[in-house]
């Protein structure tokens, strides 16, 4: 087999370029990031992430809601007994300086820490300290322009949401993401954008990294969390949906009842707001995308984007 000598893509319509990387508390550059085959979140999936996007702003890069993000990162590596060797401050100065060494105006940030190479045990916690590095690149939306145009089509994907007892679904866990992937594959595989899945009752959980919310009339449906990831995308969206008016009801849904719905959208911070088309092959609303999600889409770029003054606590800019 020939060699692989391109950048993959990682999604959406970029490419990964990360330039230098926040590696153990260093800035270096991506070539220097190495670390063993013998890592023991490579063999155990032992990791915990975060997903970030800056965001160009009239008063130049801003991270959104950093503070949350960092917080959730420390709190998915106490989950996992993961001891960091860096305080959420540091974590921070880390993040932002990978968007500011790297120059970009916008872009996706992943902090990850892992266990590393001192042991192979089940057992992860003889490699603590955790190893962490945080690397960032330029990527546009996740699931395609198209998808964000047009509205995307989910597939209800045969592998279910593991159940409480069985993953910690609020911690970003690197293990987690098999369930993630299997379901993904499967959705591209049969043709569709993104799988939508279901947990171990049969009721509606989320996509196989976003939330999910639908639209019955003006009335927005948020889905409870029990199985679900709390994404600070829903947290937003929620917040910027009740101060346009709208009223936000949580409820627990089936997937028929997402056949019925007005309007279903996505959301996270890789796919933002992403207006879903089909289900199952069942054209939503009108099939198109929809004017109350198109709204709240508008709404939460002009948030991120600092074009709203009301969020601007969410922001954190790079060059202060
Ligand atoms: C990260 C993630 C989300 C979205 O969370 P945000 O904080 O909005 O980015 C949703 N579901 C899963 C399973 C996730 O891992």
């Amino acid at each position: 087999m020939a060699a692989e000598t391109k950048p993959k893509s990682i999604g959406g319509d970029s490419k990964m370029k990360t330039g230098l990387i926040w590696f153990n508390g260093h800035i270096v550059p991506q070539e220097e990031a190495k670390v063993s085959v013998l890592t023991h979140a490579l063999h155990y999936g032992t990791s915990v992430f975060e997903g970030i996007r800056a965001y160009e702003t009239p008063k130049g890069p801003a991270v959104f809601r950093l503070k949350e993000h960092v917080e959730r990162f420390f709190h998915s590596a106490k989950v996992m007994m993961f001891e960091l060797p860096f305080t959420p401050e540091q974590v921070s100065e880390g993040i932002l300086s990978v968007v500011r060494e790297n120059s970009y105006k916008s872009c996706y940030i992943r902090p990850l820490a892992w266990m590393g190479a001192t042991s192979l045990g089940v057992n992860p916690l003889p490699n603590n300290p955790a190893e962490v590095m945080v690397a960032a690149w330029e990527w546009g939306t996740y699931l395609g322009d198209e998808a964000v145009r047009k509205g995307a089509r989910l597939i209800t994907s045969s592998w279910a949401r593991f159940p409480a007892n069985v993953m910690p679904g609020k911690a970003k866990v690197g293990g987690n993401y098999v369930n993630s992937a299997l379901a993904r594959i499967e959705a591209h595989q049969a043709g569709a954008d993104e799988a939508l899945l279901l947990d171990k009752e049969g009721f509606v959980a989320e996509g196989s990294g976003e939330n999910l919310f639908f639209f019955k009339g003006s009335t927005l449906y948020v889905l409870e969390h029990s199985v679900n990831l709390m994404g600070i995308t829903r947290d937003s969206v929620i917040t910027i949906a009740r101060d346009l008016g709208y009223e936000v009801r949580e409820c627990r849904a089936t997937r028929d009842q997402l056949y019925m719905a007005d309007e279903v959208f996505m959301v996270g911070t890789a796919a933002e707001v992403t207006p879903v088309s089909s289900l199952d092959h069942r054209a939503i609303g009108s099939g198109q995308a929809g004017e109350h999600t198109m709204r709240l889409r508008k709404a939460y770029l002009e948030a991120v984007q600092g074009h709203n003054p009301k969020y601007g606590p969410w922001l954190t800019y790079v060059n202060p």
